[in-house]
């Protein structure tokens, strides 16, 4: 079963959508099968992977998939990459904030399209817009976790309380079992003092929960996106490029199964035994 990522921060310009693309590119090129589903109206993501918008209407979007009139498996489309798969959107689904309002559980409609497809990939990740609306509350409340891409900018910190207290509210009421994925620094320049300041805050503040993979400004990130291509297909020797690649490696450490990871030799010694042997060492 496919786990669902929602990539939220209700601040814009962060690094949500590049995060979302490049992480699912680099995801795929290690093999897993990824959906993105472009949760912004704006569609940058859509864009960003190729997807010509004048293919996309209200009808073969994300927006009718919410709404229930088309299953999300008609939405979606192949990317230039093989494992990697979008479900785009339309400027359309801004008008589902408050068309979904009055309507019976609202707030759980993409978990019930995304159910039609979870078993078909690896991964879901899911660009959220910036904001903590009825769009972003959909997401969490379809999501296994929530990654949190944090610009290293001065007011990096400033606005994540407020999603946190979504978090907290969204696990109380509709999606108790809601993880926390992480916390990913972007655009770090390593020139500026103030970016090194944000990434001791932020680390001292979150902790493990921050990657240790630091996005770093690099120019490629933002060019390839006007080219309809993942980094990887653009420059996959940039420091993006690299960037990208570590956090999925990081990513997929953190998400590797437990019968899979190396037992530490302290757990091996105490090896459950087979049942009526006497307490010896094993
Ligand atoms: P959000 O989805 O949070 O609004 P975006 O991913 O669209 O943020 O990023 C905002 C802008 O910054 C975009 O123009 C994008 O190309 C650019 N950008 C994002 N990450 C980087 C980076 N690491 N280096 C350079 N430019 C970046
Ligand atoms: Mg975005």
């Amino acid at each position: 079963m496919g786990k669902v990522i929602a990539i939220a921060n209700q601040k814009g310009g962060v690094g949500k959508t590049t995060t979302a693309v490049n992480l699912a590119a680099s995801l795929a090129v290690a093999e897993k099968r990824v959906l993105l589903i472009d949760f912004d109206p704006q569609g940058n993501a859509s864009s960003a992977l190729g997807i010509d918008r004048n293919q996309i209407n209200s009808t073969n979007s994300v927006y009718y998939a919410l709404l229930g009139e088309t299953p999300l498996s008609q939405v979606i489309r192949p990317t230039e990459m093989d494992c990697l798969f979008v479900a785009p959107t339309t400027p359309d689904l801004a008008g589902a904030e408050i068309e979904l309002v009055s309507t019976f559980s609202r707030e759980s409609k993409l978990k019930t399209a995304i159910a039609e497809v979870k078993s078909q990939y690896d991964y879901i990740l899911i660009d959220c817009p910036p904001s903590l609306g009825l769009l972003t509350i959909n997401a969490l409340t379809a999501a296994d976790s929530y990654l949190v891409p944090m610009q290293c900018e001065y007011f990096a910190l400033e606005g994540v309380s407020d999603l946190m207290k979504t978090v907290s509210l969204i696990r109380q009421s509709v999606n108790p079992q809601l993880q926390d994925e992480g916390i990913v620094l972007t655009m770090f320049d390593g020139r500026n003092n103030l970016a090194n300041e944000v990434v001791k805050e932020v680390r001292s503040h979150f902790g493990s929960l921050a990657f240790e993979t630091i996005v770093p400004r690099n120019v490629r990130l933002s060019e390839c996106s006007s080219f309809g291509k993942p980094v990887l297909l653009y420059d996959i020797d940039s420091k993006g490029c690299l960037s990208y690649l570590n956090l999925a490696k990081e990513f997929l450490a953190r998400n590797q199964p437990v019968e899979q990871k190396p037992v530490p030799p302290a757990l091996r010694v105490q090896a459950p035994q087979a049942a009526g042997q006497t307490g010896q060492a094993v």
